[in-house]
Order: C-alpha cells, then sequence, then structure tokens
C-alpha cells in the first residue's frame, strides 16, 4: 500500500518522523513519502531511522501563489538537502514567520490577542508555521472553539486576519524541483477550484496531478484522471495525514495510490537521474 502525502512535526503534523513511520508501519504501508510543507527536515530525520520494509520517499510540499491565491505543490524523488533547494525552503520559512507575526498583530487589533512566542520560538528552530498553528493558538486562548472555526472567522483567504503569503509562482517552484533532481505534482487540485490552470502548469513543466487525496470523491479522483491523460501527466495521490484528529485523512492506510501510477512515477524519476 502506497502513501505519497504525509506531514511530521517538522510542519503542521501532529507525529514525529519516528512516531509517523511506526504508524504507517502498523497501517501496513509499503510506500510513504513525507510532504512537510516548505521543508524536507522531516524526511532527513526519517531516512535515518530504522524502517523495517517501509520505503521512504523523499518529498516536499511547496506554497506557491498564483493569481494571489496559494497552490500546493509536490515535489518527489528529489536530493532533500540541494543547496538550491534548501535556500529556496530557507525564504520560503522566513515569510511564514512574517505572516504568523502580522497576523498576531491583525487579531490583536481584533481583540483577540493569541500568544504567538511558541509558534515563532518553532520558526527558529527551522519548523515551517503557518495558519494551522496560528488557530490552534486562537482555540488555546479561548477565542473559538476549533480550528475549523479559527479558519471559517479570521484565517481563511479574505478573512479579517489573513495576511498574504509572499512566495513564489508554481513555474518556479516546478522548477525548483527539476532543479533538485525531482518531479512535480499539483496537490488536491479539487481542493482549489482552478483547473484552468493547470494546462498553464503542464506548459510549465509539471509532471504529474494528485488525483487521489483524502478531499476527492471517486467523480473527482476520475475527473483528474482523465485531464492527466489528457495533458500527459502522471498521477499521484495519497492521504494528506497530519495526526490523528486533525482535518483531513484521520488514518494511514485508508486512501492510498495503485501500485502502476506509483511505478511508473518512480520510473520517470528513474530516467531523469533522480530518485
Ligand atoms: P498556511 O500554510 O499557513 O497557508 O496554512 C495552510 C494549511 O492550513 C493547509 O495546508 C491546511 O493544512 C490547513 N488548513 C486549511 N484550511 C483549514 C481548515 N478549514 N481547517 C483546518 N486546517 C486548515
Ligand atoms: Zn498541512
Ligand atoms: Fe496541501
Ligand atoms: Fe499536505
Amino acid at each position: 500500500m502506497i502513501d505519497l502525502h504525509s506531514h511530521t512535526t517538522a510542519s503542521d503534523g501532529l507525529l514525529s518522523p519516528a512516531a509517523l513511520l511506526d504508524a504507517a508501519a502498523a497501517a501496513g504501508l509499503t510506500v510513504l513519502a513525507i510532504t512537510d510543507h516548505d521543508t524536507t527536515a522531516g524526511y532527513i530525520e526519517a531516512r535515518r531511522l530504522p524502517a523495517g520494509r517501509l520505503e521512504i520517499v523523499p518529498g516536499i510540499e511547496i506554497s506557491a501563489v498564483h493569481d494571489g491565491r496559494d497552490l500546493h505543490v509536490l515535489g518527489y524523488f528529489l536530493e532533500p538537502s540541494s543547496p538550491t533547494l534548501a535556500a529556496f525552503l530557507d525564504r520560503q520559512r522566513t515569510d511564514r514567520r512574517r505572516r504568523v507575526l502580522e497576523m498576531t498583530e491583525r487579531l490583536e487589533l481584533l481583540g483577540h490577542p493569541i500568544d504567538a512566542q511558541p509558534i515563532l520560538d518553532a520558526a527558529d528552530r527551522g519548523r515551517s508555521v503557518g495558519r494551522p498553528q496560528v488557530a490552534n493558538a486562537l482555540v488555546a486562548a479561548g477565542h473559538v472553539r476549533s480550528r475549523d472555526e479559527a479558519f471559517q472567522r479570521f484565517l481563511e483567504h479574505g478573512g479579517p486576519a489573513y495576511v498574504p503569503r509572499r512566495g513564489a509562482s508554481p513555474a518556479e517552484v516546478i522548477r525548483i524541483i527539476h532543479d533538485a533532481g525531482g518531479l512535480a505534482s499539483l496537490a488536491h487540485p479539487g481542493v482549489y477550484n482552478r483547473d484552468h490552470a493547470i494546462e498553464l502548469l503542464a506548459s510549465e513543466g509539471l509532471d504529474a496531478i494528485e488525483a487521489r487525496h483524502s478531499d476527492h470523491d471517486a467523480v473527482t479522483e476520475s475527473r483528474y484522471r482523465r485531464m492527466a491523460a489528457r495533458l500527459g501527466l502522471l498521477v499521484t495521490g495519497g492521504s494528506d495525514f497530519h495526526g490523528n484528529d486533525t482535518h483531513r485523512a484521520s488514518s494511514l492506510g485508508v486512501v492510498t495510490l495503485p501500485e502502476e501510477d506509483y511505478t511508473r512515477l518512480r520510473d520517470r524519476a528513474l530516467r531523469r537521474g533522480g530518485g
């Protein structure tokens, strides 16, 4: 069983890399890609651990900005410590820290002060921070009852505490991933409602789209499979597991990628000289 989308405590996942590997093995996974937001630190830690028969694929989920909105681009089989990639991710995380500071200031003005210090400290230790941690702080301060409410009332695009990201375009992100020897896949396109952008991304070198995802139903998956076939793109997929009791997949091994899709992806990466 193959899962090409997961998060650890290096970004907004609840499980450490070690705990994630244990959970993956317990769920019967054979291949797991660790795709933290804007950092490869979770993968780098995981590959030093005994993984038994679990194959761990180097991955990343990079936040790009397209038409003023975020688009997540997954990278696979890249060299996680490539200097160009590392420098780029460092800038991404610096902008994440700036956003947290500005969101905190806005929340203060709105009469909903939060304690942002632990988030900023985590950023200074190299973690990728962002709205999920701000949402948790809003819950902890008693301003909202749930993370969902925090997003709905304050943090969603256009919300009163929303601060836009200053980031790279999808084309730049695709180039950075290719530069590090990896393949680029558009994450959870069904969440975005911006299918018209996919053809452009394909012309900019996108390799795949994430047709299979815990936020996609069967109809959505087949729509993206047809689109991938039409545009000559590969298909990726995974749970987007962040830990139990968070949003999205709440357990591993439920949303997985068929073997033949994975084989095509891995073969393409090998032919490109990555992997
Ligand atoms: P950021 O990287 O700071 O823009 O935060 C985006 C992340 O917030 C996404 O990757 C999701 O993991 C999470 N997220 C987005 N919407 C929600 C929501 N409604 N409830 C909980 N988490 C969310
Ligand atoms: Zn996340
Ligand atoms: Fe995402
Ligand atoms: Fe994700």
